[in-house]
């Protein structure tokens, strides 16, 4: 339905209901990034959300950029993937037995994916990527395994973790309730620093189960793996034995029909990850997620092999008929065509808006998904991503939510577009953009 509905009278403000959430939700939110730590001022309460907008509780609407931090890519709302919903729903909600549309978004994903040959469905990404390192880990009868600073692969135990106090030793835990025991095996390195990997090999080599990386890293905004960085990696992998595990939680099927994965091969020829791991747009806004890989090392898992992994909810049927009709519509042609073009006119824009205001400001981004800094030169890696000027950002994101957009509240977050945006709503975004960096 194309037509606005007429907003309900606010029952109680923002800050009313932030106030009440807090007496009974530790903080008044279900994930910490929701409070407006980073950004201080009042959470947003949404009601409803439609096409590329989202309402709070006091009729506001905000063009939304963030997507439900990136299922949304078809925007809220889209007539098929409702339908698809709706029908499925009127079917049951959960059945704790196969379906045979679980096979279909399986097939689904391995037709998009060229690596992948076996895949399992489960509920979140935190699930799913906690379960691709107990694969990695069980296939190759080995313990150790390497992230780097800055990914976020959800919250699992031993990835809580931060780098140790030098190159190769192994890490502390980032949360209180994680022993140092259980990521007493998770090395911490430098994204894009190849010297370490290297390092890190050569000290542990043949120990080492898994490298597991976000190959563009939507948790400290938007910063690419390099090439070289990349291809290195595989052939480290290669040569010890170890598996490469792409977290594409964020960047699957939406920075490209194909993935990350898709982009890697370009420059890469033959490249594959060996697991990838996808949640958000592969469940279309429902609590879906999924790690795949070859039937090879998928075979290793429960009930066939000796990894054991499972789920109340994995392969629940409205949620996979969500993902389904969301693959569905992001496979017609051109479809990421169209929203890259989209999510480059805004960074150009906004690139521009910096500069007319001179405010140093460095831009990127792939196909639905962008980061900007306040910077000149885009970052590398951790370290220099957390040196953006906070105090800048802050005050840009609340000239900018006060102006009706919706950015993430935080500046080590992506931003996220989805294929609701009009020319009109990207025109008002960017005439915010120019009034906010004009007072920055
Ligand atoms: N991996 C990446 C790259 C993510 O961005 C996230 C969440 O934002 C996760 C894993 C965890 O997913 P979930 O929040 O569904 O547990």
């Amino acid at each position: 339905n194309p037509l606005p509905r007429p907003e309900a009278a606010a029952v109680s403000t923002n800050a009313q209901l932030f106030e009440r959430a807090q007496q009974s939700i530790p903080g008044g939110v279900n994930s910490p990034v929701r409070a407006f730590r980073a950004v201080g001022g009042t959470p947003r309460f949404i009601t409803r959300a439609e096409g590329a907008y989202i309402w709070d509780a006091e009729g506001q609407r905000y063009i939304d950029y963030i997507g439900s931090w990136g299922p949304m890519i078809l925007g809220h709302g889209h007539p098929a993937v409702l339908e698809a919903v709706l029908a499925a729903a009127r079917d049951g909600f959960s059945f704790g037995a196969p379906t045979e549309r679980e096979v279909e978004l399986a097939e689904a994903i391995i037709g998009l994916v060229p690596s992948i040959e076996q895949v399992r469905l489960v509920s979140s990404g935190t699930e799913a990527g906690m379960s691709a390192i107990r694969l990695a880990r069980g296939a190759t009868g080995r313990s150790k395994i390497i992230k780097f600073e800055g990914c976020y692969h959800g919250h699992a135990d031993a990835l809580l973790v931060k780098a140790g106090s030098g190159l190769a030793t192994f890490g502390h835990p980032t949360s209180a309730g994680v022993p140092a025991e259980v990521v007493q095996h998770t090395l911490v390195l430098e994204y894009n620093n190849v010297e370490q990997i290297e390092a890190a090999f050569q000290a542990h080599g043949k120990d080492i189960a898994c490298v597991m990386i976000e190959p563009i890293a939507g948790n400290m905004n938007f910063v690419r793996a390099s090439v070289p960085f990349v291809k290195r990696i595989r052939e480290l992998c290669d040569q010890h034995g170890a598996l490469f595990i792409f977290d594409e939680v964020m960047t699957g099927f939406r920075v490209a029909l194909g993935s990350a994965q898709s982009l890697y091969a370009k420059a890469i020829p033959g490249f594959t990850p060996d697991i990838s791991v996808f949640g958000k747009v592969i469940g279309g806004g429902m609590p879906l997620a999924a790690f795949a890989s070859s039937r090879r090392i998928m075979q290793n898992l429960a009930p066939l092999g000796p990894v054991y992994q499972a789920g109340t909810l994995s392969g629940n049927p409205v949620a996979t008929a969500c993902g389904l009709a969301t693959l569905k519509e992001i496979s017609k042609p051109g479809f990421h065509e169209a929203l890259g073009a989209k999510t480059r006119r805004l960074m150009t824009g906004l690139k521009a808006a910096a500069d007319a205001a001179g405010v140093p400001f460095s831009v990127d981004s792939e196909g639905g998904m962008f980061g900007f800094f306040f910077m000149p030169e885009l970052p590398q890696n951790y370290q220099q991503v957390m040196t953006t000027d906070q105090a800048r950002f802050n005050r840009f994101f609340h000239g900018m939510l006060e102006r009706g957009v919706y950015l993430a509240p935080a500046l080590y977050e992506a931003g996220f577009t989805s294929a609701a945006l009009s020319d009109a709503d990207l025109d008002a975004t960017l005439a915010a953009a120019k009034d906010v960096l004009a007072q920055a």
